[in-house]
């Protein structure tokens, strides 16, 4: 059974709970919604780099998902939500599945990029993604095409989703009204045109 350490110093004690690190840009509060919203342990993360390691989108692009890791720790909330590679994760979960600290990277991306939509940081294209999955419940719709492609092979013009079924949009509309994403994407992409 675990037994808990007594330092006998009671300023010593409450450092030690504290899991924090801290630099002179260190947001405390950052490092605490990244974790509250990610719900893992980003704290624990060793920077063994097994993560980046195993990313897919590491050997393509400049996106290092260790130095995210490190930003959760240390509080630097502008340099990861104003980082554009923070929307080049695939959330494949590779990382996630190899980390050997059993923590969960994407879902450390995944709380940084709801709070960097709270800041109205999103990129141009996952905005217009909104609207298309708004529209037709589909991130990328249909088209002439893929519709020749099926035909083709012997398929429905169209798959058994929305595009089959478009009764099924009015859901999924609800859905997205529900957490005003639509709304927040149409007025993100108004303002920068
Ligand atoms: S694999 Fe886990 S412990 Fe290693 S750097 Fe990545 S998040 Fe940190
Ligand atoms: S989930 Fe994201 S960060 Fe993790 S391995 Fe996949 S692409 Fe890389």
């Amino acid at each position: 059974m675990a037994v808990e350490k007594n330092y006998g110093n009671p300023e010593l004690e409450s450092r030690l709970k504290d899991t924090n690190y801290y630099t002179s840009d260190s947001n405390k509060d950052f490092s605490d919604r990244v974790r509250e919203l990610s719900g893992t342990i980003s704290h624990m993360c060793f920077q063994c780099g097994t993560c980046t390691g195993s990313c897919p989108s590491a050997p393509r692009s400049s996106y290092r998902i260790r130095k995210f890791m490190r930003r959760a720790v240390l509080g630097l909330e502008d340099e990861a939500l104003t980082d554009p590679d923070l929307w080049l994760c695939t959330t494949c979960y590779s990382c996630s599945d190899r980390c050997p600290r059993d923590i969960l990277p994407t879902d450390v991306i995944m709380a940084m990029r709801n709070l960097a939509f709270e800041r109205d940081i999103v990129p141009r294209n996952f905005l217009k993604t909104v609207q298309l999955i708004y529209n037709t419940g589909h991130g990328v719709p249909n088209n002439d095409v893929n519709r020749a492609a099926r035909e083709k092979l012997g398929l429905p013009r169209d798959p058994p989703t929305t595009h089959s079924y478009p009764e099924y949009i009015e859901g999924i509309q609800k859905i997205i009204d529900h957490y005003h994403l639509k709304e927040n994407a149409d007025r993100i992409l108004a303002e920068g045109e």
